[in-house]
């Protein structure tokens, strides 16, 4: 009872005084200081997203080149992207920059006490088409119907002219004891080494779990994509897809990562 007595006269006052406060305050009080705040804020938001976008825009083709997008959508053909082969490892071949990133990283997942093994790199569109047809011919002869194959190996094969392997810029990588790619990859030394560690050298985990609406493609533990070491960073700890990434901070090629029709 007493406190209502007590507040009561005190908001009624409050209440009278408002009018009067507010006037002034539009043009020299708080408010004006409010409005200078959220001016700069503004400014300051817009100032640092130009600048961000325009260093982005502003990057040499040496530094975007390894960003091409390739996925379902976006077919190696649409991309003005060729390879520069280099030998990796035992006769596998890879874009000169993520040979060479490639190099550095299997070297230091050794050290590391891991046994690293490169089961695929890059690929040629004929032994993409070769590879895709004989998964889904596998599936066929254990019974699967024909159309059914086909959208099954389409999940986690790429279809000829889609595939990262093309571009030179992609590495299947599993560990000795265990060199095969599925899910239990990674519970392997050399896949959990290479999740933690691999963007240090420029590459990703291209098609982490739970993300197949914008990549595509279900979980591959083992497939990493060399994007270079500063979108490799950022991608790793923002914990997005490149996809994702692009239309971040790319709208041009945003523009064709989301034209999935
Ligand atoms: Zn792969």
């Amino acid at each position: 009872m007493k406190t209502i007595t007590e507040t009561k006269p005190e908001e009624g006052r409050k209440e009278n005084q408002q009018p009067e406060e507010t006037a002034p305050r539009l043009f020299g009080g708080r408010t004006n200081v409010t409005l200078r705040t959220a001016v700069l804020l503004v400014l300051l938001i817009l100032v640092l997203f130009t600048a961000v976008r325009f260093q982005l825009w502003k990057l040499p083709e040496q530094e975007k080149r390894p960003l091409v997008l390739v996925n379902p959508w976006n077919p190696v053909s649409e991309t003005n992207y060729r390879p520069r082969l280099k030998e990796i490892d035992e006769g596998f071949l890879a874009d000169s920059d993520c040979a060479d990133a490639a190099g550095h990283l299997l070297a230091d997942c050794r050290a590391a006490g891991c046994r690293p093994r490169i089961l695929s790199a890059y690929r040629s569109v004929d032994d993409q088409l070769m590879l895709y047809d004989e998964e889904v011919q596998r599936l066929v002869d254990e019974g699967t119907l024909p159309e059914q194959a086909e959208s099954e190996v389409a999940r986690k094969i790429a279809a000829p002219g889609r595939s990262e392997h093309e571009l030179g810029l992609a590495l299947d990588l599993v560990d000795e004891s265990y060199p095969e790619m599925s899910d239990r990859q990674a519970q392997t030394d050399t896949a959990r080494w290479l999740k933690e560690n691999a963007w240090r050298y420029g590459f990703i985990l291209r098609y982490p779990e739970d993300a197949e609406a914008e990549t595509g493609y279900v979980w591959h533990p083992w497939h990493y994509r060399y994007v270079g070491e500063d979108a490799a960073g950022n991608i790793h700890s923002l914990g997005i897809t490149l996809e994702e990434y692009l239309s971040m901070f790319f709208s041009e090629e945003a523009a064709v990562v989301y034209d999935k029709s």
